[in-house]
């Protein structure tokens, strides 16, 4: 596979906070159209690492490409400078990210959620941003609920809003951190059926999360962290149910209990 079909290339990458290393040396590549897991106790540097991925966070050394270019650098006579807010903001437009607690702009509705960014970020036209957020309610099963008030939505139905807004700046990549972790348990199958889709669909996705079975289902990659390091990585199937090493024995043992 050529670097151009890999959408995240991470090489080496640590990150501290203060004294704490938090990354201590993170490598992964995720190809075009793949889906990758990542799970691990809480605390081993799973957020930080989707952090780094869209450049919320700073990488001490090492580097994230996003497809094939570095996030928030750019080159200026052959060396590699600070790019601007302005670029920052540009690279970000290919990365949407959906996060445990929704997110929502309270006091804006639905509709207008899903408009603000593509207007004033990628300066759609009303029409046309309006036109595709209704195609991506339609998408995530909530087409009748434009005019509603994330107050007045489920947490399952506000997640589905969160991923169809990160969708309407038309990402090439998604980031879900725990996206399913502070909903009712029943509510949480709307939500992963929509990840599934959008997977299905040729999304290349990171996934943060503890649910075992969509992983298995749907990732074509399972990644364990531990400690800021990944532990283990491989087929979900066979992480799963053969893992190799004992801390990811231990994790998936107290997860599936
Ligand atoms: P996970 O998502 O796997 O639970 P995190 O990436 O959130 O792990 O956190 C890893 C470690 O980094 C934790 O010990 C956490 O306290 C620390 N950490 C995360 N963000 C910050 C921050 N902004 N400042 C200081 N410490 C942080
Ligand atoms: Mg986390």
């Amino acid at each position: 596979m050529t670097s151009s079909e890999l959408v995240v290339q991470a090489c080496q990458v640590h990150k501290s906070f203060g004294a704490v290393e938090v990354l201590k040396g993170v490598d992964l590549s995720v190809p075009r159209g793949g889906v990758t897991g990542i799970i691990g106790p809480s605390g081993s540097g799973k957020t930080t690492f989707l952090r780094c991925m869209n450049r919320l966070e700073e990488v001490d050394s090492g580097y994230i490409l996003v497809n094939g270019e570095p996030m928030g650098v750019t080159v200026r006579n052959g060396r590699p400078v600070q790019a601007t807010d302005a670029q920052l903001a540009k690279a970000r437009e290919n990365v949407g990210m959906v996060f445990q607690s929704f997110n929502l702009f309270p006091h804006m509705t639905v509709l207008e959620n899903l408009i603000l960014a593509p207007m004033k970020v990628r300066k759609e036209s009303r029409s046309d941003a309006v036109e595709h957020a209704r195609e991506l309610l339609d998408w995530v099963g909530l087409g009748d609920r434009t005019g509603s008030y994330p107050s007045q939505l489920s947490g399952g139905q506000q997640q589905r809003i969160a991923i169809a807004r990160a969708l309407a700046m038309r990402p090439t990549l998604m980031l879900f951190d725990e996206p399913t972790s502070a909903l009712d348990p029943e509510l949480v199958g709307d939500v992963l059926d929509v990840m599934r889709k959008l997977a299905d669909g040729g999304m290349t996705m990171v996934v943060v999360t503890h649910e075992i079975g969509f992983v298995r289902e749907v990732a074509d990659d399972l990644v364990f962290m531990d400690g800021g390091v990944i532990v283990e990585e491989g087929d979900p199937r066979e992480v799963t149910r053969n893992p190799q090493h004992e801390r990811t024995r231990r994790f998936l043992h107290r997860v599936l209990a």
